[in-house]
């Protein structure tokens, strides 16, 4: 048996902020300031609602206990989580402990965290990454408006990190007919509109690649971005690299037109400051992303992955 677990309802596509229902008595939680979210709101057309804007960037489990305490007796209908990867993760958190539904409004895209089971939180100070059922999301709402006056350089770090969770995702091997037909559409919408410039199907690609990748796994491309992000390298510049190499190494179907994506969007080859040897001792511990690799992976296969990122010779 498979299974694949995606939110309720999935409204998407030019106005479907503006022309969501939104029901009396919402709880709106972001990080965005007033002058911000007041745009947003004015745009959902939301009337009647409560709003919790302290999230701290980086969550942790003090920002989710901090909207239980304040809003537990004001007794929400919904949570919204209305913003990136933070407003949404605690919004995952904190509803089904408040035993409310809870709408994800992505203000960003790429990692499709709004489709995805997977909430990360800090504990005593350290980042965890959890995934549990109960942090999907009853409804998502995706529109590309907030694109606008996003800078180039972090659309094109999220549409690369949308496009590898896609095409790692077809390959993973806790992949299955319907994950592979979702991640190979993701990869068809975001190619199309990163070759013929269509910028506001980003999103909606993102939405899709979350909705496969994040009912499998990715693979060697992620394993080897983080020893860069660990150098302070941005998640979706590595992997325009670490993604093309991993694809060339798996053999990809996907490997020529990944590369070609990377080229139109212009991403310069990655540093790597770690002695080459220790860096893929690291990349080996992660199991989590090179055990369902297509084809098995050993030390020498990183040690080789990470000299081509560094030359350049994908
Ligand atoms: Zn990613």
């Amino acid at each position: 048996m498979h299974t694949v677990r995606i939110p309720k309802v999935i409204n998407f596509g030019e106005n479907a902020l503006g022309e969501t229902d939104y029901p009396k008595n919402a709880l709106v939680v972001t990080t965005a300031p007033p002058e911000m979210s007041s745009k947003w709101l004015d745009k959902m057309g939301i009337q009647d609602y409560m709003l919790f804007d302290k999230v701290t960037p980086e969550p942790s489990i003090d920002d989710v206990n901090a909207v239980i305490s304040e809003y537990k007796s004001k007794d929400p209908s919904v949570i919204i989580g209305l913003g990136g990867g933070s407003s949404m993760d605690v919004v995952k958190y904190a509803a089904p402990e408040l035993g409310k539904p809870k709408i994800l409004i992505p203000t960003t895209f790429g990692t499709g965290a709004e489709m995805t089971t997977y909430c990360v939180l800090k504990f005593d100070g350290k980042k965890k990454l959890l995934r549990e059922d109960r942090f999907l999301a009853d409804m998502a709402v995706v529109d590309s408006y907030f694109m606008k006056g996003t800078p180039q350089q972090i659309v094109n770090n999220s549409v690369c990190d949308a496009l590898a969770q896609a095409s790692e995702g077809y390959d993973s091997k806790l992949g299955n007919d319907l994950t592979r037909t979702l991640c190979k559409q993701a990869f068809e919408v975001l190619y199309d509109a990163i070759m013929n410039d269509k910028p506001e199907n980003y999103p909606y690609g993102s939405m899709i690649s979350g909705m496969g990748f994040g009912n499998c796994s990715t693979t060697l491309g992620h394993a080897l971005s983080y020893v860069f992000s660990n150098e302070g390298v941005p998640h979706g510049y590595s992997l325009s690299s670490c993604t093309t190499v991993a694809h060339k190494h798996n053999k990809s179907i996907f490997y020529d037109r990944f590369k070609e994506c990377m080229e139109k969007l212009g991403f310069e080859k990655l540093e790597l400051k770690a002695d080459v040897s220790e860096a893929a001792d690291v990349v080996m511990t992660d199991k989590g992303h090179l055990d369902p690799n297509p084809i098995p992976i050993s030390k020498d296969d990183v040690v080789k992955c990470l000299n081509e990122i560094k030359a350049g010779t994908w």
